[in-house]
């Protein structure tokens, strides 16, 4: 369905919402969309990515091009695994533009999109993008364990990713990755680190890093600092 028709559809929606600076139509001053609703299936899951992106609690935003940050992003075909995989390493094309959109949107129920856009933001960074399956897996991870969880790290655009040290063709670059942090000065941080890691695998996510490669030394005891997952697309 265009845009356009969905505008008039979830006017009312808006005004609920309260969203004071939104007026209906694409003709107002907001430069982003935004819609509530039952608006179809969350998506896309994997790359290429699209003009909107529909998280599962029924939000859906309309994304922004941005050619010159999709050029810093590596080639697909350089990808380490190979031709096959080429369609789900494409340059991200289309990004939420952080400026013209309220970041305490709930993208599910526990969590907002701040949640996955903070580190990026903290540096000054404009655009982003967050992968609609992720962020349900998330929420189901966190729904399965019954308690908080904190995102340590999700989106980072190559330039970023590379200050901190990521892979080349870090997950973190497509939006589908979420570090979930867990807490090393907790003795039980190795539970903990294993409950996380079994309810991702659990939900079904793509991958999730092995504990040992998370894992850092505290005094001598070796303790997780955070769990990695993503859905690249393929396991
Ligand atoms: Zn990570």
């Amino acid at each position: 369905m265009p845009l356009n028709e969905v505008d008039v559809r979830w006017c009312w929606t808006f005004v609920v919402l309260s969203i004071a600076t939104l007026a209906c139509g694409r003709s107002s001053l907001v430069s982003v969309d935004v819609f509530f609703g039952d608006s179809g299936a969350p998506g896309p899951a994997d790359p290429p990515y699209t003009e909107t992106v529909t998280f599962a609690n029924g939000l859906r935003l309309a994304l922004t091009e941005s050619p010159e940050l999709t050029l810093t992003y590596p080639g697909a075909s350089g990808n380490p695994f190979g031709a096959a995989r080429t369609g789900h390493y494409q340059p991200v094309r289309f990004f939420i533009p952080l400026q013209s959109i309220t970041l305490s949107h709930p993208l599910s129920e526990n969590f907002v999109l701040s949640e996955f856009v903070g580190p990026t933001v903290e540096r000054g960074g404009v655009w982003a993008y967050v992968d609609a399956q992720i962020a349900d897996h998330v929420q189901r991870i966190r729904s399965g364990l019954g308690r908080p969880v904190i995102l340590s790290s999700a989106f980072r655009a190559p330039e970023h990713n590379s200050v901190v040290g990521g892979a080349s063709y870090s997950r973190h670059l497509y939006g589908d990755a979420v570090d979930i942090d867990v807490d090393q000065s907790r003795s039980d941080a190795n539970t903990i680190g294993q409950e996380v890691f079994n309810e991702a695998m659990d939900v079904g996510v793509d991958f999730v890093l092995p504990l040992i490669d998370t894992s850092v030394d505290v005094s001598g005891q070796t303790r997780v600092s955070w769990v990695h997952i993503d859905d690249r697309g393929f396991r």
